[in-house]
């Protein structure tokens, strides 16, 4: 049977982690690490994840600042807010929950945001950081997902890895820290002709397509581990109504480890966003005292 790899259990260890940074910030005397949160409009999956992620915030003692911000706000107002957040000490990291509504540039509001608080690593500093392997935020999900993976590969030089998504908050990223790793990275989407057997070709499989149930039982090689990145509703409301990943779950005992769906990266996605936003405190403390470990990598994940 496939271990379970149990995203609830090393989310709440990740928590009690940067509680005890917090802490440690606490007892030196120094300001505790501020998280802002901006939503526009009302969408309901955003305002669920919104309140997820503020609920943690305050639990592991941060600082929280929200910003709800009516569906009609335009982009020059919200290009003002992150200004002011970007110009305020108090606040040390700044997550705008996307989707945005349609009139507002997702891009345009991204790349305002001061990259040392960009916390969901979006910024096309981070981004690049990223892509020639150097210090920088690197977005949740995919480091959520390389923080699973470590709990059951030690060595990952030389793995086939399969990527099935190539969007910028999960696909792409992902991808870049598997190379980083020196796994043989093969990024598929959409487009790409006969994915069953590429991914039987994986000993690493990273579904995030969003697409229920797409990796069949016979899609994964035996011993393969895979993480399902996949949060799909399925179902009649008030039903039967449930979350599925992009894996069909039960097919895949013969892989060596797997995600589940509830309680695979979903939880650790939100612990990297703290972790990230306790890393980005600890640099903004640095950077105000010249000489100080400035050269020191942000996120390591060896
Ligand atoms: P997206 O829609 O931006 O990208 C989906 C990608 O999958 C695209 O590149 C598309 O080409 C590809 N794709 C879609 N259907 C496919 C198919 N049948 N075969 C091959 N490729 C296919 O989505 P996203 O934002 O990257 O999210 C992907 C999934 O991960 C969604 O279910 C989303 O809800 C989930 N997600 C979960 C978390 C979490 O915290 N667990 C975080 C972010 C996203």
């Amino acid at each position: 049977m496939a271990t379970i790899i149990d995203g609830k259990a090393i989310a709440a260890a990740i928590f009690a982690e940067v509680a005890s940074g917090v802490g440690e910030m606490a007892a030196a005397g120094v300001g505790l690490p501020g998280l802002a949160v901006v939503l526009v409009g009302e969408d309901p999956a955003s305002i669920v994840y919104v309140g997820r992620k503020l609920a943690h915030t305050r639990k592991a003692g941060f600082q929280s600042f929200e910003h709800r911000l009516p569906a009609e706000t335009n982009e020059v107002d919200l290009l003002e807010l992150i200004e002011q957040l970007n110009a305020n000490p108090m606040v040390n990291g700044i997550l705008v929950q996307l989707p945005l509504p349609p009139h507002i540039r997702a891009n345009r509001i991204l790349d305002a945001i001061e990259p040392l608080k960009d916390v969901d690593g979006f910024h096309p500093v981070n981004v690049g950081r990223l892509s020639i392997g150097t210090e920088g935020l690197v977005p949740c999900t995919p480091l959520g997902c390389m923080l699973l993976l470590e709990t059951v590969i030690e060595d990952f030089r030389g793995l086939k890895a399969v990527v099935i998504g190539k969007s910028n908050i999960v696909g792409k990223p992902v991808a870049m820290l598997l190379l980083e790793r020196e796994c043989t990275v093969t990024v598929t989407h959409i487009a790409t002709r006969g994915l069953p057997e590429i991914v039987r070709s994986a000993d690493i499989v990273v579904a995030a397509a969003g697409s229920p149930g797409l990796v069949r039982g016979d899609w994964v090689k035996p011993g393969a581990v895979v993480i399902d990145v996949g949060i799909n509703r399925i179902g009649t409301p008030g039903i039967d109504s449930r979350l599925v990943g992009d894996t069909a779950f039960v097919e895949l005992g013969h892989a060596a480890a797997i995600t589940p769906v509830p309680g695979g990266v979903g939880p650790m996605t939100v612990a990297c966003l703290l972790r990230n936003t306790l890393i980005a405190a600890k640099k903004q403390q640095r950077s105000a005292l010249p000489g100080d470990g400035r050269q020191k990598r942000l996120v390591s994940l060896t």
